[in-house]
């Protein structure tokens, strides 16, 4: 069995990108581990008075197109791998849809579910007390990722800005709007993802809204697809799968029903109808449809069971969903893989809108974010399969092969290398 290291992968995938490209050795040298990275200890207060400490992670990347750019994980299991794995993403993320940033990410080793809001908000504040000085609009931009969400955001700037003293909403990106959020975020990743799905769709020849989807996952990327796929096509989601179980209904699940639920359970595990039944994640991932999501963790689709995976187009929300084997295996299989740092770069397209719109003190409304996230995506998606067909490589490598270009483009004309 091959091993699940994330940042292995993310270094396999590369490595076949600059062996298409010929990349140069100094180049792929530099491209192919983190240019910084922060290992923190975080003591917290707990509620009963006792001191806990957390193990905090962030990794910058690469800036050379602009500052470094990626969410903070709050997972029991995060490792620095995890966290290096997912902030090269993120650069190749930026660069395949163009927005002027680089590449960074985040993590906190805990289950934020497990701590108080009082405890939650004590280690939020601590991570930005051991970062601050490393974070900032120039710099090092975090936003929400696996287990964090807008209200995190909002203790964080507010530490940060207590830190420096000073108004610096651009700081942080996904954060609420009363404090210079962006109309448009939370949902964005999943808007950004279900364009995706409409041009791969022509691609393949199915209509979105006559076709039978299945979604992994249904955090706040889960839920905002299933939503966004919902609005634009009337789209029937026959299967949803969480941590702790799942629900299938043949007639299709309903996004406002079965979010609502989800929101005040924690999990869609439970959710019950007419029609409904309990359904689990292997279950899911093998469900004949035409459209499967994986919008939760790394590594779900790898080559213990891709050979099960019946779908059309596999439309990656997650980050690093599939592994390099399980790929070869889709491969053979003829699945549209709409690969996961075009397919959810979404949600970090409207953070730059957001950075954007901080930087001048003027915010859009959500029907221009619509619009310039539906552009953004629409070109990255073309680029890629362009790319891809041109060179008779995998969707994942055309990706790649425009996002190592533009990166290491960067990286010369800085002299770098
Ligand atoms: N966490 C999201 C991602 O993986 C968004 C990052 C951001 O907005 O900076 O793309």
């Amino acid at each position: 069995m091959e091993a699940l290291n994330p940042f292995t992968m993310a270094q396999k995938q590369l490595a076949e990108a600059a062996a298409v490209m010929n990349l140069e050795p100094a180049v792929h040298d530099l491209l192919n581990n983190p240019l910084k990275e922060f290992h923190v200890r975080i003591p917290v207060r707990m509620d009963n008075g006792s001191i806990r400490i957390f193990q905090g992670f962030r990794v910058q990347y690469n800036h050379a197109r602009g500052p470094t750019k990626g969410g903070i994980r709050f997972h029991p299991e995060e490792t620095i791998d995890t966290v290096r794995a997912l902030a090269a993403w993120m650069t190749w993320k930026c660069a395949v849809v163009d927005i002027p940033l680089g590449g960074g990410k985040g993590g906190v080793a805990c289950d934020p579910r497990e701590l108080s809001p009082g405890e939650q908000e004590r280690l939020c504040r601590g991570y930005v007390r051991a970062l601050g000085r490393v974070i900032g609009p120039d710099i090092d931009v975090p936003a929400p990722d696996v287990n964090s969400n807008p209200q995190f955001m909002a203790w964080m700037v507010d530490e940060y800005e207590l830190i420096h003293g000073r108004h610096a909403p651009g700081v942080i990106t996904g954060k609420p709007l009363p404090m210079g959020g962006s109309a448009g975020r939370t949902e964005a990743t999943g808007r950004g993802g279900a364009y995706c799905i409409r041009e791969a769709a022509k691609v393949v020849g199915i209509d979105p809204s006559k076709a039978v989807y299945a979604i992994q996952g249904y955090g706040n990327v889960g839920r905002g697809t299933h939503q966004m796929l919902t609005r634009l096509f009337k789209a029937k989601v026959v299967a949803v799968a969480d941590e702790f179980g799942g629900v299938y209904r043949e007639e299709g699940l309903d996004y406002t029903e079965l979010s609502a639920y989800a929101v005040k359970n924690g999990t869609v595990n439970g959710f019950s109808g007419p029609g409904c039944k309990p359904f689990s994640n292997p279950e899911l991932l093998a469900l004949p449809v035409d459209i499967l999501i994986p919008a939760a963790l790394d590594g779900v689709i790898h080559a213990g069971n891709a050979d099960k995976v019946s779908c059309r187009i596999l439309a990656e929300m997650a980050n690093g969903p599939t592994t390099p084997e399980a790929d070869a295996i889709l491969a053979k299989k003829n699945i549209f893989i709409i690969p996961d740092f075009l397919c959810n770069a979404g949600g970090v397209t409207v953070s730059y809108f957001e950075g954007v719109q901080n930087a001048y003190g003027y915010y859009w409304d959500a029907e221009t974010v619509a619009a310039r996230l539906d552009a953004k995506m629409t070109s990255a998606f073309h680029a890629v399969i362009e790319t891809a067909a041109r060179y008779k490589v995998s969707n994942r490598t055309g990706a790649y092969l425009i996002a190592v270009e533009r990166v290491a483009e960067a990286c010369k004309i800085r002299g770098w290398v």
